[in-house]
């Protein structure tokens, strides 16, 4: 526990940490230790992604074992195919969240990205883009055949493909803001609470809420670090990387699980005797009636404090456009993205944006960062930062389109990934750098095996007008400012 300062900035969830540890309760941050050293061959890249059955073969990074597979295969080659299997995935992802998973899916790029997009397809090389793409990343994916660089640039055009189609579905905000809060002040007072957690279905959401309301004890429904709504959006009790602390909390009662949500949090409602229900068979009412049943018995470790908790609205890339040409001195410094346990929760979007304030930069945000930016008062309420939140589900692809439209590219100071939640994110990021963005990921990428699938990258973005920088371990603040701050 005395390392517990490297697991979060939150002073209130480092208290639940020592409370949990006390408990015997083993969170993501045990398992994540647990872990420790994780497989360096594919996390260095050298773990043979293709299909071909004969491996899995792995190429030693240090020189000192294999290195080549059974068939000859080096290592640009495989490091440069993991690429693209995660690209492959990633567009997949994409598809699927656009709900074009039954036909083919192309972009739907908004209108001033459309040249840009073009000029990129033209420089990558190959044909129009859709999700036929993705068969073709597979197919290149079977044997051996191409070099690095043909499979960095499908990587590429695979990158693209996903940040075109998060433009398919409306951002949340288009018509207008939607604001919503976080922090453990959601969880204060008696009611008994249902946290909700991963994509869970509107209209079960909906119910969930219908059926609080008609209960003679009061209930309420909250989320686990999932943006989750409509017009209105559940109050957010933490951050994603927080479910399982809030869980282990004593203030939720019952929980509902949907797609994403993992194992660990169903697995630790049943360690912990809390009700749990997967979305898909969930009933609303009898949800709420096995909440109000747990509350009789249950006993909070959480301190009520109403008062933390943060706020913010999300906003639509024309709004953050209309802001932008307001202040014509301003540069766009956007960071997003998931938690990761790589770093302290929290740090960079904590740490990052008085520094990029105090450059006259305009931050932005999305996902996990933007919840932390708003715990911390920086997304409303402290008049030396005023971070504004984008849509999760296209927050690199708006961040761009507010920066064309209000000037060009050259109105983007960058944007920085504090972590990857999964193939989709990786895949976005590098479409964004190969649209002409300037983009850092905080996490390090399967590519320091290879220096050569390093060098194709940065070649192949460089020739798009982008660039995309990864470190060889996770990134500190100061790294990540002074990538914002030297361009
Ligand atoms: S493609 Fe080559 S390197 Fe990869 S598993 Fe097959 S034989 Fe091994």
């Amino acid at each position: 526990m005395e390392s517990i300062h490297i697991k979060t900035v939150d002073p209130i969830s480092q208290d639940l940490l020592r409370s949990a540890a006390r408990r015997g309760i083993d969170l993501n941050w045990e398992r994540y230790e647990k872990q420790q050293p994780q497989d360096g061959f594919l996390r260095t890249g050298l773990s043979c992604p293709y299909g071909c059955l004969q491996g899995p073969c792995r190429i030693d990074p240090f020189g000192r074992g294999a290195s080549k597979g059974l068939c000859g295969l080096e290592r640009d080659g495989m490091a440069a195919a993991l690429l693209l299997r995660l690209c492959v995935n990633g567009a997949l992802e994409a598809v699927n969240m656009s709900g074009k998973a039954g036909g083919s899916a192309v972009p739907a790029w908004p209108s001033a990205l459309a040249k840009p997009a073009a000029a990129t397809l033209k420089k990558l090389g190959g044909g129009d883009l859709s999700s036929a793409e993705i068969f073709a990343g597979v197919a290149a994916l079977a044997r051996p055949a191409e070099g690095a660089p043909a499979l960095v640039r499908r990587a590429l055009r695979l990158g693209l493909l996903t940040l075109g189609l998060a433009g398919v579905r409306p951002s949340r905000a288009a018509k207008k803001p939607v604001p919503f809060s976080v922090g453990y002040g959601v969880l204060a007072g008696k009611a008994a609470t249902i946290g909700v957690c991963g994509q869970v279905a509107p209209d079960l959401v909906d119910g969930l809420l219908t059926a609080a309301k008609a209960s003679k004890t009061a209930v309420r429904v909250v989320s686990l670090g999932s943006w989750i709504g409509g017009k209105a959006l559940l109050p957010m009790a933490c951050t994603s990387a927080e479910a399982e602390l809030v869980t282990a909390s004593g203030a939720i009662d019952a929980v509902v699980w949907g797609p994403v949500a993992g194992a660990a949090v169903p697995a630790l409602c049943a360690q912990l005797g809390i009700p749990a229900f997967v979305a898909a068979e969930a009933d609303a009412k009898a949800v709420v009636t096995a909440a109000v049943k747990a509350k009789a018995k249950g006993e909070k470790c959480l301190q009520d404090d109403p008062a933390v908790v943060g706020a913010g609205e999300v906003i639509s890339a024309e709004t953050l456009a209309a802001e932008l040409k307001a202040d014509k001195k301003a540069h766009l410094a956007v960071i997003g993205g998931v938690d990761t346990l790589q770093s302290p929760l929290g740090w960079l979007p904590t740490e990052l944006p008085p520094a990029l304030a105090a450059a006259k930069c305009k931050v932005a945000s999305w996902g996990d960062a933007a919840l932390w930016m708003a715990k911390r008062g920086f997304a409303g309420g402290n008049p030396g930062v005023q971070a504004r939140v984008l849509d999760g589900a296209r927050g690199a692809l708006d961040a761009i389109d507010a920066a064309v439209s209000a000037g060009g590219l050259s109105r983007l100071r960058g944007i920085a990934f504090t972590g990857l939640g999964g193939s989709r994110d990786l895949a976005s990021a590098l479409g964004a750098a190969a649209l002409g963005a300037r983009v850092c990921v905080a996490v390090p990428l399967p590519l320091w095996g290879s220096s050569g699938t390093r060098d194709a990258l940065a070649a192949a973005v460089k020739s798009c007008g982008g660039s995309f920088t990864h470190f060889d371990h996770p990134a500190t603040a100061d790294e990540v400012r002074a990538w914002f701050i030297k361009r």
